[in-house]
């Protein structure tokens, strides 16, 4: 088994919002993995002290921790209970009722001697490579759904529209103070034997595929088992760097933070 990762601010010096991390734990032959990105929320997090690197890296740490100690709940059941820690740390001196509360995409998964399980909320991605080397993408598509709605609107109108329809049956969902929302995650186990590797990756990094367009996302989990993932990201850097007020390739901001957790199991 190999583990590689790599995380990247988006801009030096500021903090980062996404949380990546992996265990094997020394009983048996299993692992787990998690990346979050927590969603920025100008200026700050509404009724809430703390920041959003604290609520992810809080949150993804309770995750991981449930995954590898806790085999008998399901990856969904791992996150609820984590989003309900995270909760409970703070309710007391926060107002979580906020539709800006604190929150994060979510990818995880699992592996065990005899099954993979793995779990996407929100818009950070999972690939799977097969034994027959055919990489899946798991996507959870409900932010991308909103955009063509959007785009009938008023350019000024958009943002408002996508963000109305966040945490709202009908919209998008995000790991929040809610521990409801585990049960709406894309979800998903396929036999151990089936399964070669592993990538989670924020859409910091996904931007190699669905905004530069350097390829599909067979070519960029081909790119990472070849150079790694920090060339992955470094060839986004210089995408944005060559392109820098998002003129060739639109994007919502200049540089976002990027991470990656890539398992050959
Ligand atoms: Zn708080």
């Amino acid at each position: 088994m190999r583990i590689q990762s790599a995380t990247e601010p988006g801009t030096p010096g500021l903090p980062n919002e996404d949380h990546a991390a992996a265990a094997t734990p020394a009983s048996g032959e299993g692992g787990a993995l998690v990346l979050l990105d927590g969603v920025t929320a100008p200026p700050e997090p509404v009724g809430c002290r703390h920041s959003v690197a604290w609520f992810s890296a809080r949150l993804g740490g309770a995750l991981l921790e449930l995954l590898v100690s806790r085999p008998e709940m399901t990856p969904a059941s791992c996150l609820a209970e984590a989003v309900g820690r995270t909760a409970d740390a703070h309710r007391d001196t926060c107002d979580l009722s906020h539709q800006r509360t604190p929150q994060a995409t979510v990818v995880c998964a699992r592996w065990g001697a005899e099954t993979v399980e793995y779990l996407v909320l929100s818009d950070s991605v999972l690939l799977v490579e097969g034994r027959d080397g055919a990489v899946h993408p798991v996507l959870d598509t409900r932010l991308d759904d909103l955009r063509p709605a959007a785009r009938r609107l008023p350019r000024e109108e958009r943002a408002a529209f996508v963000e109305s329809r966040r945490n709202t049956p009908g919209g998008f969902f995000t790991a929040a103070a809610d521990p409801a929302v585990a049960a709406l995650a894309v979800a998903g186990t396929r036999p151990r034997s089936e399964v070669r590797s592993l990538v989670a990756l924020s859409d910091g990094l996904g931007r190699w595929v669905d905004t530069f367009g350097f390829g599909g996302w067979p070519d960029l989990f081909a790119l990472l088992i070849a150079d790694g993932p920090q060339a992955a990201i470094d060839e986004v850097r210089a995408a944005e760097a060559a392109d820098p007020e998002g003129a060739k390739h639109p994007r919502g901001k200049t540089h976002d933070d990027a991470s990656v957790v890539l398992a050959e199991l």
